[in-house]
């Protein structure tokens, strides 16, 4: 974290027309200046910045805010990220908290990859362009398929040599260290072999939003059918495939221009529309379709259009695609290729404005998609039919805002020619069905509650816990239950095939936390979490010992002080004689209430925080924001009021 007084300073030294100015071209207009919108398409400018005030707003977009705000926003940078990007404008210097020695390690470690990898690709490209065997095997390769040179330029593509280790043979020379270019996947090692995983392949460098080279995927040149046509890097510290899109940095500024992100499926995919003129496009690469990545593509636009090939299995990924979409709350459109082409080869076959052109006039929304490709042929069959409008209120019912499911809803009516009240009708039906499945869960437990004596009321003194958690005392008392029960039974349910699917403790802490979005504001509690996510589950995991002997020592630290005290058990439940030697058999009905407080002493800590919020926001004059807290803390109370009704006059107070 930045301390209070550089922010302060950057705060002071930054100079909002200065800032904006470096991005746009400002004229002054009285008191005030005036220019074309970074943030969406204008020929006449509404885009207003006041030095006086320090804000800038647009009137035709309706973005405004402080040079905060804008730097965050114009440059899609975190709160931190943006005052350290004004710091280094104006040479302030930069004091942040201390990093332990294992932080230090693990940004080193990133940061030796991040080299290693950029080191690689720029071998690489050069490689194709400077060597004998890279022009004729792979730019030879690119011409070919119509790439321009200005486009393998633009991409970075590159050529890893042929041979089991040229690659690593010659990092290793320029003083790269094998644990790197090991850790990366650029290099296998076994114990009497070394090779370069990407020989003999075309390179294409995967780019992180802000440019820099994470992974590469390779092709092969080989006409062998054993050989993999594509390979990609594995995953790794600095590549997680499934938040990452091909593409996204060059597509970027591109994608808040034109407010729109096409997807498409392949490298060539993108690069080939790229050269046909157009630029807001990425490809999910190497993964199907993640939410991870739908976010990523959310930062810049809320609308996506998917691009996909005329066969049966590019349908097959595209109405996959559109549930995941709709989901996450983005507006989605289709824009089915004629049969047999691929974007690559469609983008090849016309000129850009043409290209341009048939998007525009062939891109057709979700549910105009869904019901032309399912009625084909069937037009009068009224089950298909029947089938056909189930399906789509099922897509309408995951989008997470009613007025734009109401808008599906009407375009469905039309389409189909069903009366809206039926959609609302099966809507509602969908609905219930979701809450009866929500309702029979929570009976489960609620049936074993009957035949238990209620919990007696409980009086808890406060231990002193982290500094300034004030969820230690529940946070404590969660993970000492999934040390100690985590692998246990907690319930049993019906899953969609009619089969028993038993949930244990740990799934039950581990999903319900993961549902709401709970996190502990102690990192060492939740790098706890975090590990008890990824290995439960697991064959042979003993928690206790995993934990207590954890090499992070503040993590052991923890754990054996969580699981010898005696406190817990007293403090949290104060039981009745026999109740804590029975904890285990009750565990259905402690582990549901544990959760329940957790989460309300989580939002009454979150109601206070945004209240602290309000005080500050209200002494500024941006409203915007001060509506948003507004929205957040009634949000927030009524989900306090649903926890305590929940938990009755049984609500503890420490
Ligand atoms: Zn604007």
């Amino acid at each position: 974290m930045i301390d209070q007084g550089t922010i302060q300073r950057i705060l002071d030294s930054s100079e909002i027309v200065d800032v904006v100015g470096d991005f746009v071209t400002l004229k002054r207009r009285g008191t005030n200046f005036i220019g074309l919108c970074p943030f969406h398409n204008e020929k006449t400018p509404s885009f207003n910045v006041s030095p006086s005030k320090g804000i800038y707003k647009c009137f035709g977009c309706g973005k405004g805010g402080s040079v905060v705000n804008f730097v965050m926003e114009h440059e899609h940078l975190s709160y931190v990220e943006a005052l350290k990007w004004l710091a280094k404008k104006y040479n302030i210097e930069v004091n942040e908290r201390e990093e332990t020695p294992e932080d230090i390690q693990a940004r080193n470690d990133r940061e030796s990859q991040m080299i290693v990898t950029s080191f690689a690709q720029k071998y690489f490209t050069s490689q194709l362009w400077d060597s004998n065997e890279g022009r004729i095997a792979a730019l030879g390769y690119f011409r070919e398929r119509g790439l321009r040179d200005d486009m393998v330029r633009k991409f970075e593509l590159g050529y890893c040599p042929s041979g089991n280790d040229v690659f690593t043979q010659e990092a290793l020379k320029a003083g790269y260290e094998m644990k790197f270019l090991e850790k990366t996947g650029l290099t296998i090692k076994r114990e009497d072999w070394i090779r370069d995983r990407f020989s003999g392949r075309v390179m294409f460098p995967i780019h992180g939003v802000s440019g820099r080279v994470i992974a590469f995927g390779g092709r092969t040149l080989s006409q062998d059918k054993k050989i993999a046509k594509y390979l990609n890097s594995p995953e790794s510290d600095i590549y997680h495939k499934s938040r990452v899109l091909y593409g996204i940095f060059q597509a970027k500024r591109s994608v808040i221009q034109n407010d729109k992100c096409y997807l498409v499926e392949g490298y060539t995919d993108v690069i080939a529309m790229h050269q046909s003129g157009i630029e807001n496009v990425v490809a999910s690469s190497g993964t199907s379709l993640t939410s991870d990545q739908i976010r990523l593509i959310r930062r810049f636009t809320n609308n996506i259009t998917i691009i996909y090939d005329g066969d049966q299995a590019g349908i097959k990924a595209s109405l996959r695609g559109i549930d995941l979409v709709l989901e996450e709350g983005v507006n989605v459109k289709v824009l089915p290729l004629p049969e047999g082409e691929d974007p690559d080869s469609f983008s090849r076959s016309m000129g850009s404005s043409e290209l341009q052109e048939y998007i525009d006039k062939n891109e057709t929304d979700f549910i105009k998609f869904k019901t032309q490709l399912l009625l084909e042929g069937t037009e009068n069959d009224p089950i298909t039919r029947a089938r056909l409008t189930t399906d789509i209120v099922r897509s309408v019912s995951v989008i997470p805002d009613g007025i734009v499911r109401a808008e599906y809803l009407k375009e469905c009516s039309r389409l189909m020619n069903v009366r809206e009240e039926v959609l609302y009708e099966e809507l509602r039906k969908l609905k219930r069905k979701r809450d009866d499945e929500m309702f029979r869960r929570e009976q489960r437990v609620q049936v074993h509650h009957e035949n238990i004596p209620e919990a007696p009321n409980v009086e808890v003194k406060k231990e002193a816990g982290p500094v300034n958690n004030p969820c230690a005392i529940e946070e404590r008392e969660v993970l000492r239950m999934m040390l100690k029960y985590g692998d246990q039974k907690l319930f049993e349910v019906e899953n969609d095939e009619g089969e028993t699917e038993v949930i244990t403790v740990a799934d039950y802490f581990i999903s319900e936390l993961d549902a709401d979005g709970i996190e502990s504001v102690d990192p060492v509690i939740r790098q706890v979490f975090q590990e008890c996510d990824e290995h439960f589950g697991e064959e042979g995991f003993e928690p206790l010992r995993y934990f207590v002997q954890h090499p992070d020592s503040s993590v052991s630290q923890l754990c054996s002080n969580i699981l010898s005290e005696k406190y817990t058990e007293s403090q949290f439940w104060k039981k009745q004689g026999s109740y804590v030697e029975e904890e285990h058999d009750i565990l259905y009905m402690l582990v549901p209430r544990l959760l329940q407080e957790y989460k309300l002493r989580m939002v009454r800590f979150l109601i206070n925080q945004a209240i602290d919020e309000m005080k500050e926001a209200a002494k500024g004059d941006d409203f915007d924001r001060i509506v948003d807290l507004q929205r957040n803390i009634q949000n927030l109370k009524s989900v306090e009021k649903e926890l305590s009704d929940k938990l009755g006059k049984r609500t503890i107070n420490f």
